[in-house]
């Protein structure tokens, strides 16, 4: 088994602990599972936050407009079952 050092963790571990990858002269990933995988969810977090952020940024500028369309659209969908 050919052991390789992770380029993240820098621990060398055995090659099928490293996603395949087209790229690269050994035909691994840089980085282990485990490094990618915390790679992912740092990634992912920082998404998360970034989009609910931007959310309430929307609402807050246009929080006036949402409430009210949305008052409307109730009251037409009670009068009108055919609306969409
Ligand atoms: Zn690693």
């Amino acid at each position: 088994m050919t052991m390789i050092p992770c380029r993240a963790c820098k621990a060398e571990k055995p090659e099928d602990e490293f996603h395949r990858h087209t790229n690269t002269k050994n035909g691994r990933h840089p980085s282990c599972k485990e490094c990618r995988k915390g790679e992912r969810r740092a990634a992912y977090a920082e998404k998360r936050d970034t989009e609910r952020t931007q959310m309430r940024a929307y609402y807050e500028a246009n929080g006036d407009v949402i409430r009210q369309r949305s008052v409307e659209d109730k009251r037409r969908r009670r009068q009108d079952p055919a609306y969409v």
